[in-house]
């Protein structure tokens, strides 16, 4: 009988991550590289291959992809080349594609990220610059397909991992790890949903513990962290499926279908020397002269980890605070541009990470277009920083307020909410008696022992002082009176 499991095997898988970069103007050509205006004008004759037309490599494309090199510690190749990968398909004018082959722009490096409470070092194989190809609609007509070129051309870095990823969380956290490292060096927006980033998943499978690759399939053009784990573990259990009844099956490229939940073949896999890749003559080989590579080493920006040390040392926050607000690069900005105008910056940090993300993650819009403008924010620190409002009725009753009535001004409506304290704190004394007196066997109770009661007369307090009593000064009152 056939004993093995689906747990004795392990998934092995291996990324071709796409990135789109930033860049104002496409890779070879002036052509304006952005995403969403209508369709075919972003298109000169470069783009459109018209005979006789020359690329021209970009810059701001190179520089880019180095930053990428620098943070994943890649070594970069002091020359470079562009070479023509030659295919036919309707999105791609000029019947091939410009990328890099022989002389990727880096090779090696690694990808440090964490998953499921551990730390995961993934290698890189090389990362190498390349252009995109057009879109193609086959769905916006039942008559012809419909081609747009802005995107022709586009520029893109793809970086190529070793096989060194072991489960579908760790491929979602890997894809997310690297939307974080592209926003924070500022190279790509890094929105997989608007195929700024998308990933081809390469996946085998092993008995555990077995040090020999399997055979692989290549899921194609994932555009998603949630669907790239889907795929992998689909492919996992079909892979096993088959292997389990000892059926042998040969590489193949697949398509993953996020409606059903499967993956289907796309079409058996070219070999590599059908696209004919030979240097592009129209491109000269790259020489990066060592100055130029030290002067980004040293403008490099801040990455993740080095954030989340800036604002523990520089900014005085705690581990958590900061890890918090470095989860996103807009979310650490945007604690950096307040913190410019309120200097309590541990209350700072406090109020964006319990109220504000909360907020930004249940409705699900970006920090910057949030419903509290910077002003309003500030002065609700500044009511708490006042003493006008106790930190808890503010946090529980005037923020969720406040967001609900965003034309009434801040002060205004504590007052009418009745959340504004008392000047005269004199009237807990009266509470506090009151209270003891109607608790005569809790009481009776602390003071043989159980110290845990003062938090049950603590609410009772709280409650008779209707929110206008300051937390501290009623606990440092109701203790006097309680040791009395
Ligand atoms: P190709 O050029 O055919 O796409 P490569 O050898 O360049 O193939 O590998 C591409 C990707 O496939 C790399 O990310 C690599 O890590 C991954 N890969 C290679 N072998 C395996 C395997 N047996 N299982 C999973 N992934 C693999
Ligand atoms: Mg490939």
């Amino acid at each position: 009988m056939n004993s093995i499991k689906i747990s004795d095997y392990e998934v092995v898988v291996g990324l071709e991550v796409h990135i789109q970069l930033n860049t104002n103007s496409k890779a070879f050509a002036r052509d304006l590289n952005r995403f969403g205006d209508n369709p075919n004008t972003n298109i000169s004759a470069i783009t459109l291959a018209h005979p006789g037309t020359l690329p021209k490599a970009n810059k701001a494309h190179i520089e880019k992809a180095l930053l990428l090199a620098i943070a994943t510690q890649s070594q970069i190749n002091p020359t470079h080349q562009f070479d023509r990968k030659n295919y036919f398909y309707p999105d791609l004018p000029k019947g091939y594609q410009i990328t890099q082959d022989r002389y990727p722009i880096c090779e090696g490096g690694h990808i440090t990220f964490e998953s499921e409470g551990r730390i995961k070092k993934v290698r890189l194989h090389h990362i190498h610059m390349e252009e995109d190809a057009g879109k193609s609609s086959h769905d916006l007509s039942d008559r012809v397909s419909m081609l747009d070129y802005n995107r022709a051309g586009t520029p893109l870095v793809e970086m190529v991992t070793e096989p060194d990823l072991r489960s579908p969380q760790e491929v979602h956290d890997f894809m997310a790890y690297m939307q974080k490292l592209v926003r924070y060096l500022g190279i790509s927006d890094g929105n997989m949903e608007e195929g700024s980033m998308r990933c081809d998943c390469n996946v085998s499978i092993r008995p555990k513990g077995s040090t020999i690759y399997g055979e692989r399939c290549e899921i194609k053009n994932v555009n998603s962290k949630k669907f790239a784990k889907q795929a992998v573990a689909y492919e996992f259990k079909r892979q096993y499926k088959m292997v389990s009844k000892g059926v042998v099956f040969s590489k193949q490229t697949l398509n993953f279908n996020p409606e059903t939940g499967v993956t289907t073949p796309l079409r058996s896999k070219e070999d590599a020397h059908d696209y004919r890749y030979f240097p592009d003559p129209d491109l000269p080989p790259i020489l990066l002269a060592p100055e130029y590579i030290q002067t980004l080493r040293e403008s490099m920006p801040m990455l993740p980890e080095q954030y989340v040390e800036h604002l523990t040392s520089k900014y005085g926050l705690n581990e958590y605070n900061s890890k918090e607000l470095t989860r996103e690069k807009a979310f650490a900005d945007f604690f950096l541009r307040l913190a410019q105008k309120e200097h309590d910056y541990e209350l700072l940090a406090k109020v964006i990470v319990n109220k504000i993300l909360p907020e930004v993650k249940d409705s699900g819009k970006s920090i910057e277009k949030q419903v509290v403008s910077d002003e309003r924010l500030l002065e609700f620190i500044g009511l708490i920083k006042s003493k006008k409002v106790a930190p808890s009725v503010a946090n529980q009753i005037l923020f969720p307020a406040m967001l609900d009535q965003s034309n009434v001004n801040l002060l205004e409506l504590a007052g009418r909410l009745n959340l504004l304290k008392s000047e005269d704190q004199g009237f807990l004394g009266d509470i506090l008696d009151d209270i003891l007196k109607n608790h005569p066997e809790e009481l009776e109770k602390y003071r043989k022992g159980n110290k845990a009661l003062i938090g049950f007369f603590m609410g009772q307090a709280m409650k008779a002082a209707k929110g206008k009593a300051d937390p501290k000064l009623l606990k440092t009152e109701l203790v006097k009176k309680l040791n009395d």
